[in-house]
This record gives C-alpha cells, sequence and structure tokens, in this order.
C-alpha cells in the first residue's frame, strides 16, 4: 500500500487544528504545529503540502511563508493559506510571497480536500519530471546533462577547496556481440545489473552516471591511489559479477583532475583515451593518466 502523504497543519487555535484533521482524516497523515516556529522545524522533516494559518501570534502566516519559500531545504514544499480575510490585497500577498493557493475560513471540507489533493497532485508531477530530468531512465542513474551540472560545479570549487576530482570512465566490452547473442532485452537487464553494481561500489556523495549506451562515468572526490583502488576494484567485481548469467567485463580509463584542469569536456577527452587504450591493450583491464603518460594495469 502507497503511503499517506503528510499533511502539516499550522494554527495556534486548538479547535481550528482539530477541524483540519476531521476533514484530512483517512486521506492524509497530518501533523500539526501551534506556532510559526514550530512550523519551520517540522518543516525540515519534508512534509508534502503546509496548510498555513495567516493569523498567528508572534510570527505570522505570511513571515513564515515567507521563511520556507528562502530556505532550499523547505522551499520546494507547497504551502496553502488558510486565512479568516477574503480581501483580495490578502490573497495577492500571499501568492506572491509564494504560497501555492488560499483556503478561507469558515472551512468547507470538501474544498481543503479538493485543494490538498490538486497540489498533492502537481507536487507529485513537478517532483517526477524533475527526476527524469536528471536520470537515464533505463538504469535510474544519473544522466549526461546532470553529469556536465555537477562536474562544473565541482571542479570550479576544486581551486578554492584544494580538493581533487577523480574521473573515471567505464565502457563494456563487447557489448554489441552481447546483445547481438542474447538479445537486446537481456543487454538492458545487464546494463541495468552493472548500474546497480557501479551504484553499491561507490559512495553516495560520488557521481555515477550513464552517458551513453554501455558507457558510465564516475566522479569522486580522490587522489590516484584511492581511485585506482577503487577502479580495479569495480573492474574486479564485474568481472565476476556474471548478471543474467553472462560475463561481462569493461575498460576503464582513469585521471585526476588538478586545479588547473576545470573544462570538463577536456577531462573527458583524456579519459576517452585512456579507454581506447584498454580496448587495444586487450580490453578488461584498467589505464591511467599520470604525468602526461598512460599506464595499463589489470
Ligand atoms: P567495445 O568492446 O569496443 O566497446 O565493443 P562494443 O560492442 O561494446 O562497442 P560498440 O560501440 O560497437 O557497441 C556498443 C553497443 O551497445 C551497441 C548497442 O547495441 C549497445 N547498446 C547501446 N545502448 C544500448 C541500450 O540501451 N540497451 C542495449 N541492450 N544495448 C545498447
Ligand atoms: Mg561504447
Ligand atoms: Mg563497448
Amino acid at each position: 500500500m502507497e503511503a499517506l502523504s503528510v499533511v502539516l497543519v499550522v494554527d495556534d487555535v486548538k479547535t481550528n487544528v482539530l477541524i483540519m484533521r476531521q476533514c484530512l482524516k483517512g486521506q492524509h497523515q497530518v501533523w500539526a504545529a501551534a506556532s510559526g516556529k514550530e512550523c519551520l522545524a517540522l518543516a525540515k522533516q519534508q512534509p508534502d503540502l503546509i496548510l498555513l494559518a495567516t493569523d498567528m501570534p508572534d510570527m505570522n502566516g505570511y513571515e513564515v511563508c515567507q521563511q520556507l519559500k528562502m530556505d532550499t531545504e523547505t522551499a520546494h514544499i507547497p504551502v496553502i493559506l488558510v486565512t479568516a480575510k477574503d480581501a483580495n490585497d490578502d490573497e495577492q500577498k500571499g501568492l506572491a510571497l509564494g504560497a501555492v493557493d488560499y483556503i478561507t475560513k469558515p472551512i468547507r471540507p470538501a474544498i481543503v480536500r479538493a485543494r490538498v489533493a490538486t497540489h498533492l497532485q502537481l507536487k507529485s508531477h513537478r517532483s517526477k519530471l524533475q527526476f527524469m530530468a536528471l536520470h537515464d531512465q533505463l538504469t535510474g542513474l544519473y544522466n549526461r546533462h546532470f553529469l556536465a551540472e555537477w562536474a562544473a560545479q565541482h571542479l570550479s570549487s576544486m581551486a578554492r577547496h584544494q580538493t581533487e576530482l577523480s574521473v573515471v570512465m567505464l565502457d563494456l566490452d563487447d557489448f554489441k556481440k552481447i546483445n547481438d547473442f542474447n538479445g537486446h532485452h537481456v543487454g538492458d537487464k545487464i546494463l541495468q545489473a552493472v548500474s546497480k553494481c557501479l551504484q553499491d561500489s561507490f559512495r553516495k556523495e560520488d557521481m555515477v552516471a550513464r552517458i551513453g549506451g554501455e558507457e558510465f562515468i564516475i566522479l569522486m572526490e580522490s587522489g590516484m591511489t584511492e581511485a585506482r583502488e577503487k577502479a580495479e576494484g569495480v573492474r574486479q567485481r564485474l568481472q565476476q559479477l556474471k548478471p543474467m548469467g553472462i560475463t561481462v567485463t569493461g575498460s576503464f580509463g582513469l585521471l585526476v583532475a588538478n586545479a588547473q584542469m576545470t573544462d570538463f569536456s577536456h577531462l573527458l577527452v583524456l579519459a576517452e583515451e585512456a579507454v581506447y587504450k584498454a580496448k587495444a591493450d586487450g580490453r578488461n583491464c584498467l589505464v591511467y593518466y599520470d604525468n602526461g603518460q598512460y599506464i595499463t594495469v589489470g
């Protein structure tokens, strides 16, 4: 069963919270906050939607809404303002502050339920679209577009923080033959299994992306020694993985970017050359680029 979505009801008047609870009962899980401050704290725990009373002592709903929208952790949560007034000015003010909708008291349960349902559905569509824009559909790994964005960000901060960025390129060996022998659908399943293996092999903060048919890039903040160990470990694990009972190997290219190498497309060219050499050296091996030289291991 799908988990109920969480609606955070914010009102200093207990009866109002009770009425909202009654409205949403059975359809949503309800959290309650009795003040703006409490709302800001609970919002960090990621409710799906916030029903926010405008008239509250200390911090009113407009101020709370503004703060929610200014914080990157909570800005994406839809806020519906609930007010006793129905003056146009108030409505405009609320919407200008980033609220998605407006409900006026007295509360009509059917209206509350309908508005909440609409905005939860919009939010879910939005997050699906966002996921699709950043991920590869077949494997769920990050896509080329997000890889480039991530790389640009990290490369520009690298000089400031004196960190290193390792670039690993993986191209599966003889994948065309694997497809030809076993069928494209089996090839797809293998790509999914290989992707899972890559995801399990690297840390959450590393970037694992599928950039083409059977080509992957991994970026991690690490120096050459660690990156070589990691890449070589993955090469061996891949060889033993045997997804769908089929032996799959890969050719790996590796280099470590320093503060002068901030052009990501240039890094990709160097990594690609390392992969070409790995293919030429018999596939299923790792070639790393160091001091202007390509060196084969494995
Ligand atoms: P090499 O060892 O030189 O890399 O040989 P290769 O056969 O892996 O390389 P080539 O570039 O000739 O072929 C890549 C193959 O990957 C061709 C294509 O059928 C397959 N491929 C690309 N994308 C997909 C995909 O999404 N699903 C499946 N099943 N196969 C794909
Ligand atoms: Mg290829
Ligand atoms: Mg290939």
